[in-house]
């Protein structure tokens, strides 16, 4: 099992540094960060405003991220590629829709020999579950969510001002969890 991470611009560092430590907890057998500094959220571009799509969208982010993974992929023969959307972000971005997926696994066995003849195929296991559902799987699977990072600001703890945390506060509400991050007067700082 091998990681891969996209470190575009402005990017939390708290949050490349999670995914490191995800992916050593994971024991992963690299883990290859991708360096895109010319990559911005629709936030960061002056003069872009996508209707309907929130400041952190990224033009044509899954076209570009999962090219790199089949790269990856075709580099290193493996048999998935394994993507962690929800069904919530499924509602949000047409690029993580099953009709995108399908499309874009057509063009990869298309465009490559390797990839098709080892069957290689682009999952995503968590494709129907909410975010709620996705945190009692975790909690279940005994994941270390306190190394996880839901925050859209850096610092070495999370802001929990930010639309980021706001999800993550309303996420384990559902799920009936308890954050192993939230501190102990989270009532009162949000
Ligand atoms: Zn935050």
């Amino acid at each position: 099992m091998r990681a891969l991470t996209f470190e575009y611009h402005g990017i939390a560092q708290s949050e490349l540094n999670s995914a490191k430590a995800i992916g050593a907890a994971a024991g992963v057998l690299e883990h290859r960060i991708i360096r895109l500094p010319d990559l911005k959220e629709a936030g960061d571009i002056p003069g872009f405003r996508p209707r309907g799509l929130p400041q952190t969208y990224i033009p044509l982010r899954n076209s570009i991220f999962y090219a790199f993974a089949a790269s990856f992929a075709e580099e290193t023969e493996a048999g998935s590629i394994v993507g962690g959307h929800n069904r919530d972000d499924i509602e949000v971005f047409v690029d993580v829709s099953s009709d995108f997926f399908r499309s874009f696994q057509k063009s990869l066995w298309s465009g490559s020999r390797i990839l098709r003849a080892n069957r290689t195929r682009i999952v995503r296991p968590l494709k129907d579950k909410r975010k709620a559902e996705v945190i009692k799987l975790a909690a279940s699977l005994r994941v270390p969510l306190e190394l996880t990072w839901s925050c859209h600001r850096d610092g070495k703890e999370h802001c929990w001002q930010c639309d980021g945390c706001h999800s993550r506060i309303r996420c384990f509400a559902e799920a009936g969890l308890k954050d192993p991050l939230a501190p102990p007067d989270l009532e009162k700082i949000t």
